[in-house]
């Protein structure tokens, strides 16, 4: 393992890499660590050539830049996603380059399969046989199904908003599941209690410092798949500020060891109806509680609990903050599956929302390359997703109806 130590995201604190608790002692719950790497090391065992040789189709592949010993036995497939070039999408926003990266296409549907194997793997290298989670949806039902397949026992919290197809995956992976009445931050703190409390691994993503270290492997894989041509922007919606923190570090990564020669920028997006990041002050970094009304359930954190590695996500990057409404997510979602046949789910949408309005504000310049990351399924929130689209309307079983119904809708004539 190349971890060299970690480093307290509050008050800076250095620890040693045998340091076992995941938050800092002096800051208690909201010091958060981060991972710190031995790049020398790294350099002088791992080359480019070593990495573009490997013959692992997984997150995997990237084992000298993660936190654990082993890659974990008979795991799940995770990572390795798509990136499509999106020539249609370009062309219909006036736009130069863009990809889309399909993060739907992981096991359990979205990119935070990535931080749940890790987590799975974490715990089964210090002996735990439990894992314990609070979610929106996407980090429970992910933990749900690569525990599962490794033979681990997952205890999950999720809040009563969770939407119905992340439930039932949870049901289906055979958790024991835990519907709050209440909101996220509420099944967040239970999960807490029940931590302390039974000795569960705590798969929490703002606590756990390694889950990052997970989400990190999209930003890695994006890199490769560009064969390390750094694009100009790439594009992530945020809720408690993990994913985009991890892709920041990949790419990080990537630029401490030579094989990019830049860093690309990071456009965070969340909706506007809760965009405590958005409205972060950018001196003292503070952010105030937002409500979490939007349709973009993943995205829909109150009190984000990783905000300051967020936060220096993207101001380190020169990158920018943007809101976007429930309308523009729907919009957008609409847009990016008939141009390009990837169905997002509404937080996953928001980044492409995200990339049309930054490039109306000028943000962002229509000759710049895109990579915008569709972080998870449509198919998990079909319900808000068929706010989309317009009502369906029966065609009775003949011609001259078919010529009827197809003439007002003013096609095939
Ligand atoms: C979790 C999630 C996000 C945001 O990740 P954070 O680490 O909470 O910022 C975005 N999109 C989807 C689909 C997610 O599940
Ligand atoms: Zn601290």
């Amino acid at each position: 393992m190349n971890v060299s130590g970690f480093v307290c995201t509050l008050c800076g604190k250095h620890y040693p890499k045998q340091y076992e608790s995941f938050t800092c002692e002096d800051c208690q719950d909201i010091g958060i660590l981060e991972v710190l790497y031995d790049y020398e090391t790294i350099k002088n065992t791992w080359s480019k050539t070593d990495l573009l040789t490997s013959s692992v189709d997984s997150m995997w592949r990237y084992l000298p830049l993660l936190p654990v010993k082993n890659a974990p036995i008979n795991a799940l497939r995770v990572g390795n996603t798509p990136l499509y070039l999106a020539t249609n999408l370009a062309k219909k926003l006036g736009c130069g380059t863009l990809y889309v990266k399909d993060e739907g296409l992981n096991p359990t549907g979205s990119l935070k399969d990535r931080a749940s194997l890790m987590a799975c793997q974490k715990a089964i290298e210090a002996g735990f046989d439990t894992i314990c989670a609070s979610s929106t949806g996407n980090a429970a039902s992910s933990l749900a199904g690569n525990a599962a397949k490794l033979g681990l026992k997952t205890v999950i919290f999720v809040p009563k908003r969770a939407p119905i197809a992340k439930i039932t995956q949870l049901q289906i992976f055979g958790s024991t599941l835990i519907v709050v009445d209440g909101d996220y931050k509420q099944a967040f703190e239970l999960s807490t209690k029940a931590i302390k409390k039974y000795g569960f691994y705590n798969r929490n993503a703002a606590i756990n410092p390694f889950l990052v270290e997970g989400k990190k492997t999209v930003a890695i894989e994006i890199c490769e798949q560009l064969k390390f041509q750094v694009p100009d922007w790439v594009v992530v919606s945020v809720g408690d500020g993990c994913t985009i923190a991890g892709v920041y570090q990949g790419f990080y990564d990537f630029y401490q060891l030579g094989f990019m020669d830049s860093m690309p920028k990071l456009l965070g997006v969340q909706a506007t109806l809760c965009q405590p990041l958005v409205l972060h002050d950018p001196l003292t970094e503070e952010i105030k509680e937002s409500s979490e009304d939007t349709i973009a359930d993943s995205i829909a954190v109150g009190i984000p609990r990783n905000p300051k590695k967020a936060i220096r996500a993207v101001a380190n990057s020169n990158g920018a903050w943007i809101g976007v409404t429930d309308q523009q997510i729907l919009e957008a979602m609409t847009l990016l599956g008939s141009t390009e046949g990837v169905f997002s789910e509404p937080a996953a949408s928001a980044s492409l929302a995200g990339l049309q309005a930054a490039l109306t504000q000028g943000i962002i310049q229509k000759e710049e390359t895109v990579v915008i990351i569709s972080t998870g399924n449509g198919l998990k929130d079909i319900i808000n997703a068929s706010k989309a689209t317009t009502p369906i309307e029966l065609t009775p079983p003949t011609l001259e109806a078919l010529q009827e119904f197809l003439a007002k809708k003013g096609s095939y004539e």
